[in-house]
C-alpha cells in the first residue's frame, strides 16, 4: 500500500500553448502536484533519508530547519510520516499563513527576528543551528548546503524531465532559492544531454543573475517574489553550470503567474511567474526551434492574496503614477469592487464579519453608489455594551456615523494629515462619486513605495 511519500516526484508534464513562444515549444513540469504541493518535497524526503542513512538522525530523532517556506512544509510532511519531532525556525516577517501552514502540519516553529543578518545569533539560519547543536539527538538540515538536496534532483527531476521529453531538451529554466533544483537538474544534463542549457530565472533585485553575467556580487536589492533569489551564492548553487541568466522584476513575474491560470488554467506561485517570464523571453529570442522546459515550482493557492489580488499590486505601486494627490492612497476602490462595504440595513453580525474577512477596523456603508455613512470598531463595541441581547441584529444604520468628513481625490496628498490628527478616517470623493476611504496604515504604505526607489 502506498504512503503520502510514495507520492512524491513522478509529476505531469504539460505543452504551454497560449502564450508566444517564438519558434520554440515550452513545456511546465508541475512540481505543485507533490503531496505538500512544491518542489521541495524531493529535497526533503532526500535530506531525512541521507541523514537516517549515516546515523546523523535516529529513532525519535529531531529535524531543526531554518524556514518558513516549501522546505519547513515538505519537511514537516516527512517527518509525521516517519515519527520525528520537528523544529522550525521562521523569521517574524513571514506571512501568517505560512506559520499557520507549518503548525497544521505538526511543526513546532519559533519565531526570531527579520531584521538581523548572516552571523548574528538571531538570524534564522544561525538559531536553527544553535537550536540543533543544544538538542539532543537533534539534525540540522541546512539545505544551503546539505549535498542530498541538489542529489534527489540529480536522482529525481532530472531523469523525469529528460525521459518525459523524449530525450530532446534543448534548454531548462529554473530559479534558485537553495541552489538544488538547478545543481541537481544541470548535473544530470551535464551527464546525459550536455547540450542542454541551464537558464537561470531570477528576480531583480537577487544578486545570483548579476553574478552569473558580471562575476561580482552586488550589493542586494529586495523583491516580493518567494522562494527563489538570494542576497548570498548558496554553497549549493553551482552557477558554472548556467548558460544565460534573466532578471525578472516582480511586476512582470506577478503578472505572468496570472497570464498562466487565465490562459492555460494553472494555479502557480510567484516564483512560477519569474520563471516561465524568463523561459518566454528565453523562447522569443531564438531563430531556431528549441524545446525547452520549465517548472511550476508550488501552487498559487498559498498566494492569493498576493499574486492574484489587486490590492496588492496597488499597495507595491505597480500600477499607477503616483502624482502626490489623495487618489494615489486608495489602494482599494469602490468603483472596482475591491472596498470593503456595508447596506445600510446589513446587520452589525454581517459588518462584523465584513470587517474581519477584509481585516479592517472600519467599513463605509453605501447606498447605491452613495456613501451615508461610517461604522468603526468603537460604534461597534460601543452597541455591544450597551444594547440588548439582539444588539448584533440591529442593522447598521442605526450605529454608523453619518456626520462624514469628504476630501477631493485631486487634494495633495498632506491635506490628509489634519484629517488623521483628529482621529477621522478619510473619505475620499472622486467629482462627486465614492472613490474609498484613506486611513494612515495607507499613508503609511505610501511613503513605504515612494522612498523603496
Ligand atoms: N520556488 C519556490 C516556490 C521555492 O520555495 C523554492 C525553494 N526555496 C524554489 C523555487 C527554488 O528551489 P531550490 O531551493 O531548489 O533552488
Amino acid at each position: 500500500m502506498a504512503s503520502v511519500l510514495d507520492l512524491i516526484g513522478e509529476t505531469p508534464l504539460i505543452e504551454v500553448t497560449q502564450f508566444d513562444r517564438g519558434p520554440c515549444r515550452l513545456f511546465l513540469k508541475l512540481e505543485s502536484a507533490n503531496p505538500s504541493g512544491s518542489i521541495k518535497d524531493r529535497p526533503a524526503r532526500a535530506m531525512v533519508a541521507a541523514a537516517e542513512a549515516d546515523g546523523r538522525l535516529g529513532p525519535a530523532g529531531t529535524i531543526v530547519e531554518a524556514t518558513a517556506g516549501n522546505t519547513g512544509l515538505g519537511l514537516a510532511l516527512v517527518a509525521g510520516r516517519k515519527g520525528y519531532r520537528i523544529v522550525l525556525v521562521v523569521p517574524d516577517k513571514m506571512a501568517r499563513e505560512k506559520i499557520l501552514h507549518c503548525k497544521a502540519m505538526g511543526a513546532e516553529v519559533i519565531l526570531t527576528r527579520s531584521d538581523v543578518g548572516r552571523g548574528h545569533p538571531d538570524y534564522y539560519q544561525d538559531l536553527a543551528e544553535t537550536i540543533a547543536a543544544r538538542t539532543h539527538g537533534a539534525f540540522f538540515i541546512n539545505q544551503f548546503a546539505n549535498p542530498a538536496n541538489p542529489q534527489a534532483h540529480q536522482d529525481t527531476t532530472g531523469p523525469e524531465i529528460f525521459r518525459q521529453m523524449q530525450g530532446r531538451v534543448d534548454a531548462v529554466v529554473l530559479g534558485v532559492g537553495s541552489g538544488g533544483t538547478l545543481t541537481g537538474i544541470g548535473r544530470f544534463m551535464a551527464k546525459n544531454s550536455p547540450a542542454t542549457r541551464m537558464i537561470l530565472a531570477d528576480p531583480s533585485g537577487s544578486v545570483l543573475a548579476p553574478f552569473v553575467e558580471t562575476g561580482q556580487v552586488p550589493k542586494a536589492g529586495s523583491w516580493a517574489v518567494e522562494g527563489i533569489g538570494e542576497d548570498f551564492i548558496p554553497p549549493n548553487a553551482d552557477l558554472n553550470l548556467v548558460h544565460k541568466a534573466y532578471a525578472i522584476p516582480d511586476p512582470e513575474s506577478f503578472a505572468t503567474a496570472r497570464d498562466l491560470l487565465r490562459r492555460e488554467g494553472v494555479l502557480a506561485g510567484s516564483s512560477t511567474g519569474t520563471l516561465l517570464a524568463a523561459a518566454l523571453r528565453y523562447c522569443r529570442e531564438q531563430d531556431k526551434p528549441q524545446r525547452v522546459v520549465t517548472l511550476v515550482c508550488d501552487s498559487g493557492a498559498k498566494y492569493l492574496s498576493k499574486v492574484f489580488n489587486p490590492v496588492y499590486a496597488a499597495q507595491e505601486g505597480w500600477d499607477y503614477e503616483r502624482q502626490g494627490r489623495v487618489r494615489d492612497v486608495v489602494f482599494a476602490r469602490f468603483s472596482e469592487g475591491e472596498e470593503v462595504l456595508v447596506h445600510p440595513n446589513d446587520t452589525l453580525r454581517t459588518t462584523f464579519l465584513r470587517m474581519r474577512a477584509g481585516d479592517v477596523s472600519q467599513v463605509p456603508v453605501v447606498d447605491g453608489d452613495r456613501i451615508v455613512g461610517l461604522v468603526d470598531e468603537s460604534d461597534m463595541l460601543g452597541a455591544a455594551l450597551e444594547g440588548s441581547e439582539r444588539a448584533f441584529d440591529l442593522p447598521v444604520k442605526e450605529v454608523m456615523v453619518t456626520r462624514l468628513e469628504t476630501i477631493s481625490a485631486d487634494a495633495p496628498i498632506r491635506e490628509l494629515v489634519p484629517l488623521f490628527r483628529r482621529d477621522l478616517v478619510a473619505i475620499v470623493m472622486d467629482g462627486g462619486r465614492f472613490l474609498g476611504i484613506a486611513t494612515r496604515l495607507d499613508l503609511i504604505n505610501y511613503f513605504r513605495i515612494a522612498k523603496k526607489r
